[in-house]
């Protein structure tokens, strides 16, 4: 059995805005190198707790902890359209990743460079490094904005999705690279999303909010638990097919 390392704990969190309470009394950890996926329907309260995560919002009660030193980086889903008027470029993107650590007044290194082109290289988007950001596409804003977030070499990595189908364009090849930093690297990822059926083969850690936490656990029993067939009929047969014929091929 591989040891554990728990880099994120919550415990009994509740979070109330005025007259309504978003989340309710939630308990969780997630341990180092875990792969979790954040569901739940419009409203259920993932936003609120992945901002009460980032420490972005007060808490009414209940602990969060996390390990020490541990470094988190956060992914929007969408760059803001304010932000992709700006005339940077990708790689003036991805450095502003590390203005955080920096002193100001501060001037980036040559070290700071090769940082962005080894990750754009790692990311296979060295052909972007030049090109102003609003110019990308969605998808290649997103890798971007993935440079940016690894170049502090964050242990946690944290990214939300839209919650409109609409907008959802996390895809395969996206996860992939999410998966192999996952592997390689042991980064920890929590991934907010609606739309399990793309992501169920990927995460290994599902945390499924209704207000109260309704089920913290490994995928594969996620979709054996008849309790939630409902949303698994809504949102991840063919996911949670996949995860059963898994199984039988491996009997
Ligand atoms: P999700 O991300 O799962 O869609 P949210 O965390 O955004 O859920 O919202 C949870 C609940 O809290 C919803 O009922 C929402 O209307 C409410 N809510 C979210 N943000 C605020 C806010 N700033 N003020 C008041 N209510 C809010």
């Amino acid at each position: 059995m591989m040891k554990q390392t728990t880099h994120i704990k919550v415990e009994n969190l509740t979070v109330k805005y005025q007259f309504h309470t978003a989340i309710k009394d939630v308990t969780f950890e997630i341990q180092k190198g875990d792969f979790v996926g954040v569901i739940g329907e419009n409203g259920s309260g993932k936003t609120t707790l992945i901002k009460a995560l980032l420490g972005a919002l007060d808490i009414s009660s209940g602990n969060i902890t996390f390990m020490d030193d541990l470094k988190v980086g956060y992914l929007p889903q969408h760059i803001m359209r304010a932000e992709g008027l700006f005339p940077a470029t990708a790689e003036e993107v991805a450095l502003m990743g590390l203005l955080e650590e920096k002193r100001f007044p501060k001037r980036f290194t040559k070290n700071d460079k090769a940082k962005v082109k080894r990750i754009f290289h790692e990311l296979g988007i060295m052909h972007l490094l030049k090109k102003r950001i609003g110019n990308l596409s969605g998808g290649q804003q997103q890798r971007v904005m993935l440079a940016r977030a690894l170049i502090s070499d964050p242990d946690v990595l944290i990214l939300d999705e839209p919650t409109s189908a609409l907008d959802s364009v996390i895809e395969q090849t996206f996860l992939d690279l999410l998966k192999s930093l996952n592997e390689e690297k042991e980064t920890t990822i929590i991934l907010i999303t609606h739309d399990l059926a793309t992501v169920g083969e990927y995460i290994d850690h599902v945390i499924y909010l209704n207000q109260v936490l309704e089920y913290d656990g490994p995928f594969d029993e996620f979709c054996k638990n008849t309790k939630h067939s409902p949303y698994i009929h809504l949102h991840a047969k063919s996911a949670c097919g996949h995860e059963m014929m898994k199984k039988e091929m491996k009997q």
